[in-house]
């Protein structure tokens, strides 16, 4: 394989990967993966992302809240990883994942938690002007409108409606497609409808396998750019380096 592909989003500090991380690492380099973006949810995988990113020079840390830790957790733990966030944004190539997830949302309260957590990391990518990465579920609208002021955006797996994605699209930022789109008919459709140039790819490791019932990986990310590759009638190597253009140019790598 002749061509490089980046994975914008995985959790390879999860515990799925305790047992065979570096050689996750290493298979994930021997397909061509020369580099990935690891995504932290809250404080413990905020501060494992940073360490993996000072340990691989190929990894990058985005540090997150996610949206279910938001409405999970105490307002003094949701403050605490927000500072630690801000002390340590100097070493993070961008924020997230953060967003709103009202698919998992039992009541109103959760996303009243949800919305007042995010809107706290809007105000830290924008003072710290800050690439934003978004976990959005049924919700993909409302996100948009939170973050329009702001100059790099990616929605991190969307799998929202092709009219929103448009939207997004249409105001300058990133759609991130997972390798769900190996075997999902939504996410097929999503990519025939994507602009080439707005489109990044991701594993979303540990989960989210190409291979159903199996751990995902990075390594897998090959399956999704050969899958588009061949939804687009082109080239695997014209998708990889696309999509890893485009990942330099939004996280400013
Ligand atoms: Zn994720």
């Amino acid at each position: 394989m002749s061509y490089n592909i980046i994975d914008s989003h995985c959790h390879l500090d999860f515990k799925k990967f305790n047992k065979d991380r570096e050689e996750a690492i290493e298979r994930a380099n021997l397909n061509g993966v020369t580099e990935l973006i690891n995504s932290g949810i809250d404080y413990k995988t905020n501060e494992s992302s940073l360490k993996l990113s000072d340990k691989y020079p190929n990894i990058h840390a985005t540090l997150g809240l996610s949206p279910m830790v938001a409405s999970n957790s105490e307002d003094d733990v949701v403050d605490d990883i927000l500072s630690h966030i801000e002390q340590n944004l100097e070493t993070a190539v961008g924020i997230g994942e953060a967003g709103m997830d009202f698919y998992h949302c039992k009541n109103e309260s959760e996303k009243d938690d949800q919305l007042q957590a995010f809107k706290n990391v809007v105000e830290l990518a924008d003072s710290f002007d800050k690439t934003l990465v978004i976990h959005g579920r049924d919700a993909e609208d409302k996100l948009l409108n939170l973050v329009q002021h702001l100059d790099n955006v990616v929605f991190h797996c969307y799998s929202g409606s092709i009219e929103t994605m448009k939207k997004i699209t249409g105001m300058g930022y990133y759609i991130s497609i997972a390798t769900l789109v190996c075997f999902s008919k939504h996410h097929q459709s999503l990519v025939r409808e994507l602009p080439i140039d707005k489109m990044l790819l991701e594993t979303d490791s540990p989960y989210l396998s190409p291979y159903r019932g199996k751990r995902n990986e990075p390594a897998f990310i090959v399956n999704s750019v050969d899958k588009i590759a061949n939804i687009l009638n082109t080239d695997a190597s014209y998708i990889a380096s696309k999509t890893a253009k485009n990942t330099h140019r939004v996280f400013g790598l």
